[in-house]
Formats: C-alpha cells, sequence, structure tokens
C-alpha cells in the first residue's frame, strides 16, 4: 500500500524529504525527461552538463554513474574542472539561499577520476570517415563523440603535441601537463587516430584532399596566433608577443626572464597568463599595463586576483605610445593615459589623452591585445566573415560548403574551452546527420525549459567548501598547480549542498513508510500527502 503520495507539480526536487525521512522510503528522479526542464546551472553551460544528476551521483557515492553523465556531454571534464570561467555557478539556484555549489571543483574531482579509467575502445560501426583539423578543445570533443558513434576519425594538427591552447597556452600551474596528457591519451586509447605536426594548407596537404579524401571535415583551428599592432619600437630586441611567448615557455624553449622588468601589455586571459608566467621565471618586477579602467578588464576576476596576491602589478587605463630602446635593446616604455575604451555604439575604439605620458623602466615588453586566426588556408568556397571567423550556421555549424563543419575560436572568436567543447558535440551530430544524409536541422533549434521556481524556502544553509590553494610563497618560480582538489569527503559534502532544482521527489519503498509525517510537514511546497491514517498515529511520532 502506499501511504504517502508525492504531488509532481507541486515538487522542486529540493529533497528535503529525502533528508527528513527516518525510513529511507524517497528517492529523486533526477532525469525529469519529460518535463524537459533543466536547471538553472545546466542552462548557463555551453556544453548543457546535466549537473543535476551527477551531483546526485557524487551525494551518493556513485562515481561511476557520475562519470558516465559526463561521458555523455563533457569530454575534457578534468581540463574544464580546472579552468573553466564557470558560469553555471553565477547561475546556480543556490546563490538565492547562501552561495553558489561549488560546481567547478566537483567536476574536477569526477572528471579526475575519469581519466583514471582504462576507456573501452570505441567499436567502429561506420565506414565513412572523418577529419578533423585542430586538436584543441573543439576538436577532441568533435572526435570524441563521433568515436563514440562509431566513426574512424583523424585528427590533424599542424604543432607537435595535441590539445591546441590547452598544450600551447594554459599555463601548467593552472593546468598540469600529466592532467592533459593523460586526458589525450584517453582519446588515443578510445581509438581516436592523431597525425601530428601535419598543417593542412600551405605545402601540406590542402583541405580540398581532404574534403576528397574524407565524408566530412570539421574544422577546429582556433585562433592560434597574437593579433599585432603597429607599436613604435615592436621589431626590439626584447619585445615579445604573448601566445608566442607563452607557446616558447610551454614547450620547454628557454626563455629568459630572470631579474628583468617586465612590463605585459594587456588586460585580458592571456596576458594575464603571461604575467603570471614571467613572474614564476624570475622577473624582478611585473606591471600589467591595460587600456580598460580596474572594474573593466575582461581577465577572469579569480586570475586577477591571483596575479595581485602574487605581487603583480595591474596599471589600468594606459596605452602604449611607444616602445624605447638602446643599441637595439628595450630600455622602457612610453604610456599614454586612455579615457575611453569604446565608441557610442559599443565598438572597440580607445582614445587618448596625450597630454598624461609616463615612462615605466622595461627589459621586457609582452604585448598581449588579442588573439586571431590563419585563414590562409581556406579555399573560397569556405566564406569568412568580416571578423575573420568562418562563416557557419549557428545551430548546424555547417560552412557555406556542404559537408565540411567549422567550430570553436575559429567560428565564434576567441571563447572558452567549454564553448569549444559545445560546439564539438553539436557538430558531431552535424556530420553524423549529413554523412546519412537526414535533415541537419530537424528538432534540434529548441531552447530548453529553465526550472521557474527553483528551492529556496527553508533550505537549511550550509557553508560551501572552497576551493583551496597552494601558499603564495610555495608558488615562486616554480609551476606547480595552484588550485588544490577535493577529497572524497568535500565532494560529498559540497554534492549535498546541491539542491537538485527541478527533480522529482518519488516514494521508492512505499512500504516503508511508518506515517510520521516528518515528509508531510517539512515539504515546503506542501506536495506531500501522507495518508489520512495519519491522525491517528501517536503524538509521539513527532519530533
Ligand atoms: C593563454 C590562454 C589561456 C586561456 N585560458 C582559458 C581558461 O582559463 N578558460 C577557458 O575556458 N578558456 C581559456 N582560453 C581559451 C581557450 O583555450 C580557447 O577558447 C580554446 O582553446 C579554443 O579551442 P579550439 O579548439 O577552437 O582552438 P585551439 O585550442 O586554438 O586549437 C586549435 C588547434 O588547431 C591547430 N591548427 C591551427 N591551424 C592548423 C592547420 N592549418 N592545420 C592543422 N592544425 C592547425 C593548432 O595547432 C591548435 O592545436 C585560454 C586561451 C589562451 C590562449
Ligand atoms: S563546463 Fe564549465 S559551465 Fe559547464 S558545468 Fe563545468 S564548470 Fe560549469
Ligand atoms: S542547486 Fe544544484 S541543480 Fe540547482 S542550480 Fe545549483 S547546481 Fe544546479
Amino acid at each position: 500500500m502506499s501511504i504517502a503520495t508525492v504531488d509532481p507539480e507541486l515538487c522542486n526536487g529540493c529533497r528535503l524529504c529525502l533528508d527528513t525521512c527516518p525510513t529511507d522510503c524517497f528517492r529523486l528522479d533526477t532525469l525529469v525527461a519529460e518535463r524537459a526542464e533543466q536547471p538553472p546551472c545546466q542552462v548557463a553551460c555551453p556544453a548543457g552538463v546535466d549537473m543535476r544528476r551527477y551531483l546526485y551521483m557524487v551525494r551518493e557515492g556513485m562515481i561511476d554513474e557520475a562519470i558516465g553523465v559526463l561521458q555523455d556531454c563533457l569530454p575534457l571534464a578534468s581540463v574544464t574542472g580546472r579552468i573553466c570561467p564557470h558560469p553555471c555557478e553565477t547561475a546556480c539556484a543556490r546563490n538565492d539561499v547562501d552561495d553558489a555549489v561549488n560546481i567547478n571543483s566537483l567536476e574536477r574531482f569526477v572528471g579526475d577520476r575519469w581519466i583514471a579509467e582504462k576507456p573501452a575502445v570505441a567499436r567502429i560501426v561506420y565506414t565513412a570517415k572523418v577529419a578533423v583539423v585542430g586538436a584543441g578543445p573543439a576538436g577532441l570533443a568533435c572526435a570524441y563523440h563521433l568515436a563514440r558513434m562509431g566513426y574512424p576519425v583523424t585528427v590533424f594538427d599542424s604543432m607537435p603535441e595535441a590539445g591546441g591552447m590547452l598544450k600551447y597556452g594554459v599555463p601548467d600551474f593552472r593546468l598540469p601537463r600529466a592532467v592533459l596528457t593523460a586526458q589525450i591519451d584517453y582519446f588515443k586509447a578510445m581509438g581516436v587516430q592523431f597525425r601530428l605536426n601535419t598543417p593542412i594548407g600551405g605545402a601540406g596537404t590542402s583541405l580540398d584532399d581532404l574534403a576528397a579524401q574524407y565524408q566530412a571535415v570539421f574544422i577546429a583551428v582556433g585562433a592560434a596566433r597574437s593579433r599585432k599592432i603597429d607599436v613604435a619600437g615592436k621589431d626590439l630586441d626584447g619585445v615579445l608577443w604573448g601566445l608566442e611567448f607563452l607557446r616558447d615557455v610551454n614547450s620547454d624553449k628557454p626563455v629568459s626572464a630572470a631579474g628583468k622588468k617586465v612590463v605585459v601589455i594587456g588586460g585580458g586571459n592571456v596576458a594575464m597568463d603571461a604575467a603570471l608566467t614571467v613572474n614564476r621565471l624570475g622577473a624582478s618586477r611585473v606591471q600589467m599595463v591595460c587600456l580598460e579602467s580596474d572594474d573593466k578588464m575582461p581577465a577572469y576576476a579569480e586570475e586577477k586576483r591571483q596575479a595581485l596576491e602574487e605581487g603583480v602589478v595591474i596599471d589600468p587605463s594606459w596605452g602604449p605610445k611607444r616602445i624605447v630602446g638602446r643599441n637595439g635593446k628595450v630600455i622602457g616604455i612610453e604610456l599614454v593615459r586612455c579615457v575611453g575604451t569604446t565608441d557610442a555604439a559599443g565598438r572597440f575604439a580607445p582614445t587618448f589623452d596625450e597630454g598624461e605620458t609616463k615612462f615605466v623602466e622595461a627589459d621586457l615588453v609582452i604585448l598581449s591585445i588579442g588573439q586571431e586566426a590563419d585563414l590562409s588556408f581556406l579555399p573560397n568556397s569556405v566564406r569568412v566573415t568580416a571578423a575573420r571567423t568562418i562563416q557557419v550556421d549557428a545551430l548546424t555549424l555547417q560552412t557555406s560548403r556542404p559537408g565540411i563543419f567549422a567550430g570553436g575560436d575559429i567560428a565564434s572568436g576567441s571563447a572558452t574551452v567549454v564553448e569549444a567543447i559545445g560546439a564539438g558535440k553539436r557538430a558531431a551530430i552535424s556530420i553524423d546527420r549529413h554523412i546519412k544524409a537526414q535533415d541537419l536541422r530537424a528538432g534540434r533549434d529548441v531552447k530548453p525549459k529553465r526550472v521557474m521556481k527553483p528551492p529556496k524556502e527553508r533550505i537549511p544553509h550550509i557553508p560551501r567548501q572552497q576551493t583551496q590553494s597552494i601558499a603564495v610563497a610555495e608558488r615562486s618560480c616554480n609551476f606547480a598547480e595552484v588550485k588544490c582538489g577535493f577529497s572524497d569527503d568535500t565532494s560529498r559534502l559540497e554534492a549535498q549542498r546541491c539542491m537538485t532544482c527541478g527533480s522529482r521527489a518519488i516514494i521508492a519503498y512505499p512500504e516503508d513508510c511508518q506515517m510520521c509525517i516528518f515528509c508531510e510537514r517539512d515539504c515546503p511546497t506542501n506536495a506531500i500527502y501522507v495518508s489520512p491514517d495519519k491522525k491517528e498515529v501517536p503524538l509521539m511520532a513527532w519530533r
């Protein structure tokens, strides 16, 4: 006999009944597929990760099942679990109760467990071959999903190692090499083929050749070189470009910065990584100069905080006027006050007060003012936009040439790893349909419905488990990872804070119900009704 009932229209999935019931009658339905309502965190994640489901599994200690959830949508979880700017946490409904769930660190915890596993070799079920150009996160994600579907996939990359900006941009102290290597080894073990040191275009294989040999091509070549500015003195000895500087350091090339006074020009994440890196190479002083005012700097707040902790000086609202040299070597840089960065229409158009200038001594100047793509390998049949990205259909990622798809930074402009991963999956779905001559768009133009009334009332406050960092003193002159991971216990504690927004409580073991009515009494939405027999339950049953 079922004694209690749950009204699915009223239940918001807060899970209080699971905690309240002394006989453990309840379980959660986190799929709620027929309602197709996604929690705010999932709607905000560009890869659509189902946090509600996998965090519930972490809470229950079902780590293999949690890995299974990530396998469907987030092939680089140990990477994003370290460096994703986590828009999901900004959207997390728990912000209205106390503090967002630490989704990012939980993702790292599950992601690290995942890459420690031995992968199953993906079974090839199709003869149609797919080529992916670029082994950054977009290309890797696309190859992973296609391999899981059963396609033979070959990834071409011009560099000696796979990973794109994860390998040659992001420094080790944020993303250790061992983590990326394990992640890529996992894809190799699945059966994804890699052809490294193989640029497409130039003297090598052309895109037309690839299109002739493969049934579909995904272009994911990123924005792999620094955008140049024509500032006087840029060719002096001691002037470096941000991306190329990071690439050299990440390739173990000798870069001399010990004892040098360094000025980094730029306020974005690449400039921030350059500043934090050159600091670790033993620079005597690192000063970041950017056009934006302090509150408008585009770098992630977390990285900015770290830079300040580590002694980097941030000098906002200045622009480079000229780099000054003596005997062909940099001795400093002249800066001019920046009074605005955009025009009335919001377009980038910096303005300066030429009356306010200053000179900063420097032995090394690193210019890091943005990235751009090399599009020279594209045939005319693949159209590009005015912003020098590849023009794609926003839903299917197909380019102007059928059978050729593009995604990641090359189509979106410089963005984030998780956006590239999301694009890789969308492209894989399109490529599968293209090969099967199916409609690329059918059923895909549906915006997920967001859970409108996530739990809030009567949710007990529980302090967030914060991500710890190694002490500042331990970071000097080495590339040890700064952020620490969660232990099993911390993960479980933090996963318990997830309110599983929009899931539904189900009475899994009705025969165990003792009619104590605790669930009905404590349910914040009055969704639970216990049998009328409760009237006869002695008062003693109440706590
Ligand atoms: C220094 C730095 C720090 C960053 N930090 C973060 C961060 O903390 N969090 C975050 O989310 N994002 C961060 N990003 C952004 C993120 O790395 C990118 O958005 C992401 O890597 C884009 O992925 P992608 O696959 O489109 O391109 P990429 O990662 O750029 O990969 C493109 C690949 O294509 C290859 N390629 C290029 N041309 C050819 C060709 N003709 N033939 C064959 N191969 C070719 C390249 O060698 C490269 O391997 C950072 C970027 C940089 C540069
Ligand atoms: S990938 Fe980023 S946005 Fe998506 S769930 Fe993970 S941390 Fe959040
Ligand atoms: S409480 Fe959980 S399900 Fe709800 S938005 Fe936050 S992480 Fe997502």
